[in-house]
């Protein structure tokens, strides 16, 4: 109804408060849960943005350990796509159930040539013979440079000296029967599980166990699969081939390599989804994996929701042009005010049972409440990408700190993404000729990721706390919106005062 009173005019953010409501909830106490899909459900409704300046490898397992989902983008190599990903699904295991091994036969050299190509933090490998029995342990003390010419057999520890325990002993409780095995065994690190035979059936570090614990006693836990691992999203190109066919061979085995590495959810990124290009790719993805969880996107209408779930997609990325470093609007001269594009989405998503994602646009956590009183996550770039696990370096302009940031339709990112995916010069120079969509910008540094998202989920949960609502489902219902007049937005910013900037230490 506010919605639909106010059909032709869109509205975003600013141009609506939300009413507060009578209330019995205590802010910390909400739960800010949501499902994404049948298989995916995150404990933050908060996801990093597909962008080469936004989300690799330590944004997505930030996201991830804070709760929520990184999706990581496509502008790389297929492969070292892959390796981000995997990066994140080995980020933290309570137990690691495959870990990787070694032959006593290699060298050191090539254990350093794994390590540099894999992109692998720890340097510590159970080595296996061919049956993948246990026969050593290569501690990372000597995986060093200068041991280059030294064979895996004559540098590791001996069997005989390496701590083990039988699979059936940690059966009822690894995590514990781990922390107790630390706890007996001062200085030791390490903990391999075997079984009866002697095969390596599993690794435990004490740093992961440590870790368990002590996010066990957070809030907010992290988002995990089923076998414990950091949960982790990719984002997959709708591209065709130069004669403009779908490229079937090549989306399904990256799609596969993806699944093998236990990615968990999919997302087909384009700036307009409800197009053939993008359902087909959905269509393709969704009859080869049932089970996988896709999202797509991007639309602004109730039939671009129709369309991509009935092409199976889990969940829709609404906004078009909403987007800090986006210029689409001015461009193409198409989008719609972020908070009615979501109006008109999840109206259609409540029919089809469709997630709704709110991407763009977001700049502080008050649009996120708003958001979520009309989708089901927020996508965000811009909130991001001055946080140290973003990629990229920090200049210093002025005895400020700043990282890059740039649109995924900035020239910039255009270049890099076609030259690095496919290879081709002419791609590259074609770019030159496409009307850009985005810009290049800066972003002051905001420090870790972490406090970021304290400070964004507090905001969130200090709103549902005014409007009454214990989770995002009563968010979503008892949301009742104000539109404001141009006083009334003057009125909401702190004005007619000098703003003191207390630092944390203050
Ligand atoms: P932000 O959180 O910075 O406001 O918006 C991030 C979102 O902007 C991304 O998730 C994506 O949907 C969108 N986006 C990223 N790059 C571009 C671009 O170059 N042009 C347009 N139109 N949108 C972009």
């Amino acid at each position: 109804t506010f919605f639909s009173d106010n059909a032709r005019v869109g509205l975003t953010f600013d141009d609506i408060t939300l009413a507060t409501r009578y209330s019995e909830i205590l802010p910390r106490l909400t739960k800010v849960d949501m499902r994404l899909s049948e298989q995916l459900v995150l404990n933050i409704p908060l996801i990093s943005a597909d962008m080469d300046t936004v989300t690799e490898a330590e944004m997505a397992a930030a996201m991830a350990r804070n709760g929520g989902l990184g999706i990581i983008h496509y502008n790389m190599p297929e492969k070292r796509q892959i390796r981000e990903v995997a990066k994140v699904k080995n980020d933290v295991h309570g137990l690691i159930q495959e870990p990787i091994a070694i032959s006593p036969e290699s060298h050191i050299a090539d254990v350093l040539e794994m390590i540099e190509i894999r992109g692998f933090k720890f340097h510590t490998f159970p080595v296996v013979d061919i049956q993948n029995k246990l026969v050593g342990l290569l501690r990372g003390r000597v995986v060093k440079s200068r041991y280059r010419g030294v064979k895996v057999a004559d540098a590791m520890t001996p069997l005989e000296q390496v701590f083990t325990i039988q699979e059936s002993d940690i059966a009822d409780d690894p995590i514990g029967a781990a922390d107790r095995f630390f706890n007996d065994h001062m200085g030791i690190h390490k903990l391999i599980v075997l079984d009866k035979g002697g095969h390596l059936k599993g690794l435990f570090t004490m740093s992961d166990i440590e870790r368990i614990r002590e996010e066990e006693s957070r809030d907010v836990k992290p988002s995990r699969d089923a076998s414990f691992q950091l949960v982790c999203g990719a984002a997959i190109s709708a591209t065709r081939t130069p004669a403009g066919e779908l490229d079937r061979d090549r989306i399904l085995e990256h799609a596969s390599n993806l699944v093998s590495e236990g990615i968990d959810a999919l997302a087909v990124s384009t700036a307009h989804g409800h197009s053939a290009g993008v359902g087909d790719v959905v269509k393709l993805l969704r009859g080869e994996f049932k089970d996988l969880s896709l999202i797509a996107g991007n639309v602004t209408s109730a039939e671009g929701v129709e369309y991509l779930s009935k092409c199976g997609a889990d969940a829709v990325k609404v906004g078009q042009g909403p987007g800090s470093i986006c210029t689409t609007r001015i461009v193409a001269g198409v989008g719609i005010p972020q908070l009615t594009a979501l109006y008109v989405c999840s109206k259609a998503a409540e029919k089809t049972g469709t997630a709704i994602i709110a991407d763009g646009g977001i700049t502080k956590s008050g649009d996120i409440v708003k958001a979520l009183t009309l989708g089901n996550a927020v996508m965000c770039g811009s909130l991001f990408a001055g946080c140290r696990e973003a990629p990229g370096s920090i200049l210093e302009i002025n005895g400020k700190l700043f990282k890059q940031y740039r649109g995924m339709g900035s020239l910039t990112a255009m270049k890099a993404g076609s030259a690095a995916r496919y290879g081709h010069e002419s791609h590259a120079k074609k770019s030159d000729k496409v009307a850009a969509e985005g810009i290049e910008a800066l972003k002051e540094v905001s420090g870790s990721l972490d406090d970021t998202l304290r400070q964004l989920v507090g905001g969130l949960q200090s709103g549902m706390g005014y409007l009454g609502a214990s989770n995002l489902a009563e968010l979503r219902s008892r949301a009742r919106y104000i539109r404001v007049s141009p006083a009334g937005q003057r009125e909401s910013s702190p004005h007619d005062v000098v703003e003191l900037k207390t630092t944390k230490e203050d």
